[in-house]
């Protein structure tokens, strides 16, 4: 089987290594790939992927490309070609793609879409109201005594929601947004929340239409620094599973939560064949759904796959095909942990073309994988070309020997100005924190 993974991070990274597993595949491209790509190899055949230097979001030279090589399953990672309609576009060409379509990329791409579907059909969510008035929006934020969350409806990088303490910080984040229009068209709508309190968790299930099988537990870290402190990022580390939702709360969260979901999909005739990813808030009055994501998470993917027992080629298919009933999800019982490794002075600016030392060190060690994210070759040496350059991916016997496995594989890892979190995972064991 011809596959095309198209995207260049860590996620596509962690796609492109599990996908290359599996027996049925033969040949394998990634759109644009990165430097930890290009140097996967499959199982079946020991052949290089390739990786192909077309944008994520160029849809006609994606489609293009994948003609000209008789692609057999597209496997789509980011949400732009996703909201883009990527998918739609191959099905009407006749290719088989994974991943959700146009209408289903709604989740994401409009959070006023998402919170109305969610009042509608009575999924566990915060309070919340959607506006397209400054007036209005504001007067909302009051009725919450300012304590709330704005949100941008549309995309807008991960930074469109701004946490407010008081009404003078609502009052100030609704006119950043809808007045002087810090992420453009985004901003025309807000989605204002009650601020929750608790543990934020994310879910994953996969969807094939009319099944959603629903993934272990897992915990990102999305502050740039220590204590979750420091500013929002695309995530800098992640653990699974999280000791904070059991099993059978874990059951019965994703029976209120993907039950209803499913079933809006149905009414609406939304077709979700893709990825769903809550983001889900373990308040005291139970899980509530903050936000849907339609793909899926980086880092959550790194620790997903790194557990996942089953060839991932074949559940992709049965999810773009409607068969996901007949498969079973199968993990592995280890735990495991994601430690990012970005460019000093991410989530701001940052300088590029530091050599990375010490990946062919960190590869040697067991149960760990490193899934390059931001960074190119140069001069047959990898050099850093992002934000998050890296994640060190570790599997063990529990979370706590997962994350010592993971830190000493970041230990081998030197480039100039990295910047890492030292307390991945260490909010499973609160204990540690707790004494007096
Ligand atoms: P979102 O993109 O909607 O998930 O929001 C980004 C981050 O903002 C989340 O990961 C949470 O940490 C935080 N957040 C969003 N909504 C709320 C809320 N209603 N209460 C508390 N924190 C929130």
């Amino acid at each position: 089987m011809k596959i095309l993974v198209i995207g260049s991070g860590g996620r596509e990274h962690a796609l492109v290594w599990k996908l290359a597993q599996s027996p049925h595949v033969t040949q394998m491209w990634c759109a644009p790939g990165n430097a930890g790509i290009a140097q996967e190899r499959l199982s079946k055949n020991g052949a290089l992927v390739e990786c192909a230097n077309i944008g994520a979001e160029d849809l006609p030279k994606l489609l293009a490309f994948a003609r000209e090589k008789k692609i057999e399953l597209t496997v789509v990672g980011p949400d732009n070609p996703l909201a883009l309609g990527v998918v739609d576009l191959f099905q009407k060409h006749g290719l088989k793609i994974w991943g959700v379509n146009q209408k289903a990329a709604q989740f994401e791409s409009s959070k006023v879409f998402s919170q109305k579907f969610m009042e509608k059909y009575g999924i566990p969510t915060a309070q919340a109201g959607t506006f397209s008035s400054v007036a209005e929006a504001k007067k909302f934020c009051a009725s919450l005594g300012g304590k709330c969350v704005v949100k941008a409806d549309g995309l807008a990088l991960g930074k469109g929601v701004l946490i407010c303490a008081n009404q003078t910080e609502a009052e100030r984040a609704v006119d950043e947004i809808m007045v002087s229009k810090a992420f453009g068209a985004a901003g025309a709508r807000v989605v204002i929340q009650e601020f929750l309190e608790g543990i934020e968790v994310s879910l994953h299930a996969l969807c094939d239409g009319k099944t959603a099988k629903i993934f272990p537990t897992s915990q990102d870290h999305k502050r740039a620094l220590d204590g979750d402190l420091g500013l929002n990022t695309g995530g800098m580390g992640t653990f699974s599973p999280t000791p904070f939702l059991t099993e059978e709360q874990l059951a019965a969260a994703a029976k209120k939560i993907l039950e209803p979901f499913m079933r809006g999909c149905a009414e609406e005739q939304i077709d979700y064949r893709g990825l769903l990813y809550p983001g889900i808030m373990l308040t005291k009055s139970g899980p509530k759904v903050l936000e849907f994501n339609a793909r899926f998470g980086d880092p959550e993917t790194q620790v997903y796959l790194t557990r996942l027992e089953n060839d991932l080629v074949e559940l992709l298919d049965a999810s773009a095909s409607g068969t996901l009933d007949k498969i079973e999800l199968k993990w592995k019982p280890q735990a495991s942990v994601c430690v990012v490794m970005a460019s000093g002075g991410y989530p701001g600016s940052y300088a590029k073309g530091k050599p990375i030392l010490g990946l062919a060190e960190a590869a040697q060690l067991p149960d760990t994988k490193v899934f390059l994210a931001g960074t190119a070759l140069k001069e047959n040496q990898i050099v850093t070309n992002g934000g998050r350059v890296l994640g060190v991916t570790a599997l063990g016997k529990d979370l706590k020997a997962a994350q010592a496995a993971a830190y000493s594989a970041v230990e081998k890892i030197h480039f100039d100005g990295a910047h890492f979190r030292r307390d991945i995972a260490a909010k499973a064991f609160p204990e540690l924190f707790c004494q007096p």
